[in-house]
Parts: C-alpha cells; structure tokens; sequence
C-alpha cells in the first residue's frame, strides 16, 4: 500500500512535470517575434486604433530618412514622399514599392492601410484630396512607425519575416 502511495504521487510529480514542460514549450513557441509594443502601439497595430491627432514624434519631422515598421522592421515611408497635411499625422503621398497594402475598412468608406510583411495597422490611405502631384495620402499613425535618419539607413534592422 505505502509503495502503491509513493507510485502514484511520483505518476503525479511526472505528469505535472511533463504538462509544465508541454506548457512551457507552447508559450515558447507562441511567443511573439516581433519586436515588442507599448500598449498604446498594440491598440494601434494590433487592434486598429488611431493615435491622437497632433501627438507622437513625427507628425511634423521633416528630417531625411526612411520609416520602418514599428512591429516588424519593414522599410515602409522615405522622407522624400512625405508631407505637412496639417491633419495631426504623418502624412506620406507614396509608400515604398510594394511594402504597404490597401485594405478596405469593412464599411466601404475607407481604405485602411498595414504592413505588407506583418499585417500591422497603419492606418488610412485618401485618394484625390490634391495635397500633391499624387494626389494620395498615406495618414500614417507615429505609434506603427520607426524613424531612422539617413545616416543610419545602412544601420536598418532587419525585417522580421
Ligand atoms: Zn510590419
């Protein structure tokens, strides 16, 4: 009996063992790999919220460079196409070459734009305003964004696929 006892309480200790380890491994593996996100930067990439207008680092930066994803690193804006919208945001008339993607908001009145690599939010894109030649912009929110200054460009993270 006492033998019967110890076996069934080592069986224990091994399952236990064993599911922890199981549960270890799965929060591993679901661990995110991208970079990680203030909370105010997950309500905007993750959950498509909007930064305050007239908030955040970059609505009015007008310095040379190239802005990343803030999620994943993807090389999404330069500086040459951006412009002063005086709308609160970041404002881009073109992005890079195949790194955003137009998506329309479920309602059909807007186009919400993310991440081409990792989905993430960014935020809306309007035709026909005729701020520029493009006549686009890109109303980008500074919480999905990343500024690096030309000089650094060739100091770029890379893209977390
Ligand atoms: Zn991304």
């Amino acid at each position: 009996m006492k033998n019967y006892v110890i076996n069934s309480l080592l069986c224990s200790v091994l399952a236990l063992s064993s599911c922890q380890a199981q549960q270890e491994t799965n929060t591993k593996a679901m661990k995110p790999k991208y970079n990680e996100l203030t909370d105010q930067q997950k309500k905007v990439i993750l959950e498509k919220a909007t930064d305050r207008p007239f908030t955040g680092d970059y609505y009015l930066k007008n310095d040379k460079g190239v802005y990343i994803c803030r999620q994943c690193n993807n090389p999404l804006y330069t500086s040459e196409d951006k412009f002063e919208a005086h709308c609160g945001w970041p404002s881009f008339d073109a992005a890079i070459p195949g790194a955003v993607k137009n998506v329309p908001d479920a309602d059909g009145e807007r186009v919400e734009i993310i991440c081409n690599n990792c989905e993430g939010h960014l935020g809306h894109v309007f035709a026909g305003e005729g701020f520029t030649e493009k006549n686009t912009r890109y109303c980008v929110n500074t919480s999905s964004i990343v500024f690096y200054p030309a000089a650094e460009v060739k100091n770029l993270p890379s893209v977390i696929k």
